[in-house]
């Protein structure tokens, strides 16, 4: 069952609160470039990004802001560390929501001027601690980034904005180890009824981020933590969302076509691998809740294929497509993606 956290408003959408648990990823373009930067982000959003964080190392980048902003259609987060006045010309240039780290902006008074303007414009904070940068005194304290040294990073940072009178915050606490990531968010969420925005901080490059961000995630989300999640991936953000989007459709937290398609073997006598992604690229989109079995022969082809609401049993060169349980008719090897694919937009 799901924690109840506070809901904050980012942009035209909510997180928290019982609301949907929301994906989110980062460009890794340079955001001064503008082009660039709303091309990958439009590409994101098609992918089924609700949520887009850009780098802002510097004042062109928070200029571009309202540039992008203009030209997409999801909110925006400017990720701010060190200086506290590209995070004040982020919000003047109608960043959504801004991810700072009150520990590296400084003195306390501009993190209070940061947190001054952000309510003035209604907008959201994420703070929260990475087990790669802990303050000094922590560290010392815990001897090493442990969950509880985590956690505590992140509390202090919480109420710091708390001072200042500012509630509209959204906490992460990330490592790069699976457990310790657990750990620290099964912590923090008996502490905080904050929205929390669950991943793991540098996951790795594509199969291992992708595994250990599914662990890692995936338990939080079970256990009812989290409203918003970042796949990080060593790869194009466009493969964070779709591992995110899979996460949410695995827990039945998101509608979306399931594929079931086999591994293949030697009874196997059409290119599966190649009809399997072409059909998964094709209806990446679609947000219907069904079920398409791609199976490579007459061994548990027929049966996937029937359980499932579109399917195809392949034979030589052929397959037999099922819909709803029933055949319905038998295509050639090269007609099988269109013709599935046509299937399941009937669905739709
Ligand atoms: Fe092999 Fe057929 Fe099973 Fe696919 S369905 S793995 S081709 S036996």
């Amino acid at each position: 069952m799901k924690l109840l956290t506070k809901k904050v408003r980012i942009g035209n959408i909510y997180i928290g609160g019982g609301e949907d648990i929301k994906i989110q990823s980062m460009t890794n373009t340079k955001t001064k470039d503008v082009e660039a930067t709303v091309e990958q982000i439009l590409r994101l959003e098609s992918l089924g990004c609700e949520i887009v964080r850009v780098a802002v190392p510097d004042l062109d980048s928070a200029k571009a802001i309202s540039r992008i902003k203009s030209r997409i259609h999801i909110p925006i987060v400017a990720d701010i560390h060190f200086d506290y006045k590209l995070a004040l010309e982020a919000i003047y240039n109608g960043a959504d929501k801004i991810r700072i780290n009150p520990g590296n902006i400084g003195d306390e008074k501009k993190v209070q001027k940061i947190a001054k303007e952000a309510k003035r414009y209604g907008i959201a904070i994420r703070v929260g601690a990475n087990s790669g940068s802990l303050p000094k005194d922590i560290l010392q304290k815990y001897k090493s980034p442990s969950p509880d040294a985590i956690v505590e990073a992140a509390i202090y940072q919480v109420r710091l904005l708390e001072r200042f009178e500012f509630d509209n915050i959204v906490v992460s606490v990330k490592s790069s180890d699976v457990l310790t990531t657990i750990k620290s968010y099964e912590i923090l969420s008996q502490k905080l009824s904050y929205p929390l925005h669950v991943g793991l901080t540098e996951a790795g490059t594509f199969i291992a981020g992708t595994v250990k961000s599914s662990i890692a995630i995936g338990y939080l989300l079970l256990r009812g933590i989290g409203d918003t999640i970042r796949v990080s991936l060593t790869d194009e953000p466009e493969k964070e969302v779709i591992v995110a989007k899979e996460i949410l459709k695995s827990l039945k937290l998101r509608k979306g076509v399931k594929i079931v398609s086999c591994p293949t073997c030697a009874r196997c006598n059409v290119d599966l691998l190649k009809i399997a992604d072409e059909v998964e690229k094709r209806i990446q989109n679609l947000d219907l809740d069904i079920s398409v079995a791609i199976m490579g022969c007459a061994v548990n082809g027929p049966g996937e294929a029937k359980e499932a609401d579109v399917g195809v049993a392949c034979g030589v060169g052929e397959g037999l497509l099922f819909k709803k349980g029933k055949i319905i008719r038998k295509v050639r090897e090269n007609e099988i993606v269109d013709e599935l694919v046509k299937e399941i937009y009937s669905f739709s």
